[in-house]
């Protein structure tokens, strides 16, 4: 049985030793538009400051991972189109493989607002290792203050981690409170307090973004908020525009409790797919539902029974329990 998968991430790598433990005779092919293998993707705020950017620090599994477990890891190249009446799927490259069963874990993508500027070189999102990469660049040539754009969770780890580098940032947020979507307005409250008092920080809430310009982000009432670097993180979106149009999707590509997507012999699972109505965007999810759909691309039977949305809170000295309480480290 040939077993191909998309994607090169946790959901890629999940589903990937899900079918090889399920299928051992299988041949399974993992084909990842990115450049290291599957890694914790998590962890690359953590790295923007870091001595170096080592992709090794941070992979879900070493290097020989693969090999050991009879598992090809295609690099760099990307799945472009599918014809599922040949059961053929073709990468970038033009290389059309046959698959008998096919795993779409292609994830999703930074969303960044089309505002005029959006575009700009000093304009950044932190979604994959080469974001990562382009982002400490910007910082060792030379670029002293950044604007954060999106005050949700990971916007949080962003400034956290910039501060780290030693640079000033000034941190946008459209609400008129921090995580307005995740905690009390009590916590919220405690928390841009206990923020005011770090140096080198400044909070603006209720900020709406008109433009960003190589000095910075220009706000609807334009006043010019000064940054070399702006990061945005506004959110992800399923990386599916345009993309297998076969496969039925609404904001995901829609899948049953088997990750199967509608069209035969074909799964999907991840931050590409909606399940229960829901993108979810969360690692331990992704991550369950990549085991189900590689049991079943390897001709088990298993179905994906829904976890709890667990956001996790644990940056600029906060942690958040259980019980969605924020209490200050
Ligand atoms: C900075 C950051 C911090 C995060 N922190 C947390 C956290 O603390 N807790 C949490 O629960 N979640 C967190 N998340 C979200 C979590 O990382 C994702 O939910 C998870 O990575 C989804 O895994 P995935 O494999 O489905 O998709 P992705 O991680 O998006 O991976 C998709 C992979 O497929 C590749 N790909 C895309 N298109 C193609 C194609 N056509 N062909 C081949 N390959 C393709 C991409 O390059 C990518 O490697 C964070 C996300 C980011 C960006």
């Amino acid at each position: 049985m040939d077993i191909v998968i998309a994607g090169g991430s946790v959901s890629a790598f999940e589903a990937a030793a899900a079918a090889r433990r399920t299928a051992p005779e299988a041949r399974i092919a993992v084909y990842s538009a990115e450049s290291v293998p599957p890694y914790r993707r998590p962890a690359l705020p953590g790295l923007i400051c870091a001595a170096e950017a080592d992709a090794e620090k941070i992979l879900i599994r070493p290097r020989d991972f693969y090999g050991k477990n009879a598992i090809e890891l295609h690099l760099g190249t990307r799945l472009e189109t599918v014809d599922p009446a040949k059961k053929t799927a073709v990468f970038s490259g033009g290389a059309a493989v046959s698959y008998d069963r096919l795993v779409v874990a292609v994830g999703g993508r930074a969303f960044v607002p089309d505002l005029p500027g959006a575009k700009g070189g000093n304009v950044f999102s932190l979604r994959n290792f080469d974001d990562l990469v382009s982002i400490r660049a910007k910082l060792a040539a030379g670029a002293r203050t950044a604007v954060v754009v999106g005050g949700g969770i990971l916007g949080l780890e962003a400034v956290d981690a910039l501060l780290k580098c030693g640079i000033g940032v000034t941190l946008l947020e459209q609400a008129d409170r921090l995580l307005s979507r995740n905690i009390s307005p009590e916590d919220s409250l405690m928390m841009m307090r206990a923020l005011e008092e770090i140096k080198n920080f400044r909070l603006v809430c209720r900020a709406e973004t008109r433009e960003v310009t190589g000095k910075g982000v220009v706000l609807a009432d334009g006043t010019l908020i000064s940054g070399d670097l702006v990061l945005f993180s506004t959110g992800s979106r399923p990386a599916i525009d345009g993309f297998l149009p076969q496969l039925p999707r609404e904001r995901g590509l829609l899948v049953d409790d088997r990750m199967r997507t509608g069209v035969e012999d074909i799964f999907a699972c991840g931050d590409c797919v909606q399940f229960g109505g829901k993108v979810c965007g969360l690692y331990a999810i992704s991550r369950a539902m990549a085991a189900v759909a590689g049991v079943n691309a390897a001709g088990g039977g298993t179905v994906y029974m829904p976890k709890a949305d667990a956001i996790m809170l644990n940056t600029l000295g906060f942690r958040m329990s259980n019980d969605g309480k924020v209490t200050k480290k």
